[in-house]
């Protein structure tokens, strides 16, 4: 009988981690879905990259108060679940606070620095929820988070807040029981829970405390939260070369040699199956993983020119649409071993032409995005598909191709008159 806790323990404990790595593998294959790019380049910019924008979120400093409220929450989540060392020593080994006799006064100075975290993350987390249901900003009411992606959103933060209340209540009920004045909040909280309903609350507070941080590690999968993972290795294979930079596409600009410099041209390159995107297996995992790490945060849409002059197009839905036909094509391969025609693609079925036209490739997306993502990326892979496979584009821009065509120039010039666009 006096194993059943820490038999418990290890069952709630192993069966989490076991369905969390279920879980993130089939992210990990569902990103992999994505066409092969060589990202292997400039490996020591990269982890500055890491450092800078994912650990230091440099981007998010361009807001300082918004800045140090989010670098609290997710500072101050990490290192108080440093404590989560010693919960879980403690249930596999049916022990009570096993670091606090070796480590001594350490110990009690680090609980006090847990324990004010904990304050200011509660804190941060409230004031992110008045930002979002009672201040309103803009980019939180926009129609892009209607449903799940609204409430997914508030869900973390209330968990966030409950999570480190259970860890002040826990810590308070034990103060009570042992370490009475020793510790800053929990001391002062400590005559709530005096009395001899301590023990269970301090139980309680523990075992509630234990499964939610499990329950939440297993939410992250679902949720928008995904990023407090993903933020690192987006970071690391974010885009070096200057924004402004497009990818050609090799079979294109290969076309292009044969006809102006025939002896660069390589030989023998079979004809592309198909050009651009129209289904996110046709993306490359690096987009794929864009998709996966968005924090929905709205940055981009908040700075698109297209949104903010009422276009349809929002580039934080170009994201999050890629992300949920992916997340459909995954459940489909899950369900039929491999992918079977479902009769949807992510170019039209999720995003529409009006929304890809709107783009005006300015980047400025791209370069607000705090986690490194570009939505820019996307629209022209899916631009490259209306307009190469399905001869889908605008009047005036077929224009521009048959004179690019046939004169080498947007002008309706010879090519030997190239320079004459300058005379008027
Ligand atoms: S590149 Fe396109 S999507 Fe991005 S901000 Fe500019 S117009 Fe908007
Ligand atoms: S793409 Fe970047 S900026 Fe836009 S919502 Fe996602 S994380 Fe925020």
């Amino acid at each position: 009988m006096q194993y059943i806790p820490q038999i418990l323990f290890l069952i709630f404990t192993v069966f989490a981690i076991w369905f969390f790595s279920k879980n993130m593998n089939i992210i990990r294959r569902n990103i992999l879905l994505g066409k092969d790019k060589d990202i292997s380049d400039r490996k020591g910019e990269r982890w500055r990259n890491v450092l800078l924008l994912a650990f230091g979120q440099k981007k998010m400093f361009r807001y300082p108060l918004v800045a140090l409220l989010h670098f609290v929450v997710y500072a101050g989540f990490i290192i108080i679940n440093i404590e989560m060392l010693e919960i879980v020593l403690d249930g596999i080994a049916g022990t009570h606070r096993m670091f606090r006799e070796p480590l001594g006064g350490f110990y009690i100075f680090l609980i006090n620095f847990f324990e004010i975290l904990a304050v200011l993350v509660i804190v941060s987390c409230a004031v992110f929820l008045i930002r979002r249901n009672v201040i309103k900003l803009k980019r939180f009411i926009s129609h892009d988070l209607d449903g799940w992606p609204r409430s997914d959103a508030n869900y973390i933060l209330i968990t966030e807040i409950v999570l480190m209340s259970l860890f002040l209540i826990m810590n308070s009920a034990d103060a009570t029981l042992h370490d009475k004045g020793q510790y800053l909040i929990s001391g002062y909280l400590s005559p709530l829970f005096s009395g001899e309903s301590a023990y269970t609350i301090e139980k309680t507070a523990w075992w509630l405390h234990i499964i939610g941080v499990l329950a939440f590690l297993n939410y992250l999968p679902y949720s928008k939260h995904l990023h407090i993972i993903l933020a690192f290795p987006n970071a690391y294979y974010g885009k070096l070369q200057p924004l402004t930079e497009m990818d050609n596409m090799p079979s294109v600009q290969n076309e292009v040699l044969y006809m102006m410099q025939p002896e660069l041209a390589p030989t023998g390159d079979a004809a592309p199956v198909k050009f651009g995107a129209k289904d996110v297996q046709d993306l490359s995992w690096k987009n794929l993983l864009d998709a996966y790490s968005c924090t929905e945060c709205g940055r981009c849409s908040a700075a698109c020119p297209a949104t903010q002059t009422g276009k349809l197009l929002s580039p934080r839905k170009i994201v999050m649409d890629t992300r949920d036909r992916l997340t459909e094509v995954g459940k489909n391969i899950s369900k039929n071993g491999s992918f079977v025609d479902d009769g949807k693609t992510l170019l039209h079925d999720y995003i529409t032409t009006e929304e890809l036209w709107a783009c005006t490739t300015c980047n400025a997306c791209v370069k607000e995005c705090p986690v490194s993502i570009s939505p820019l990326d996307i629209i022209l892979e899916l631009r490259r598909s209306l307009i190469m496979e399905e001869s889908n584009a605008p009047v005036e821009w077929n224009a521009m191709f048959s004179n690019i065509e046939n004169n080498f120039a947007p002008w309706k010039l010879s090519p030997d008159d190239r320079d004459a666009w300058v005379n008027g």
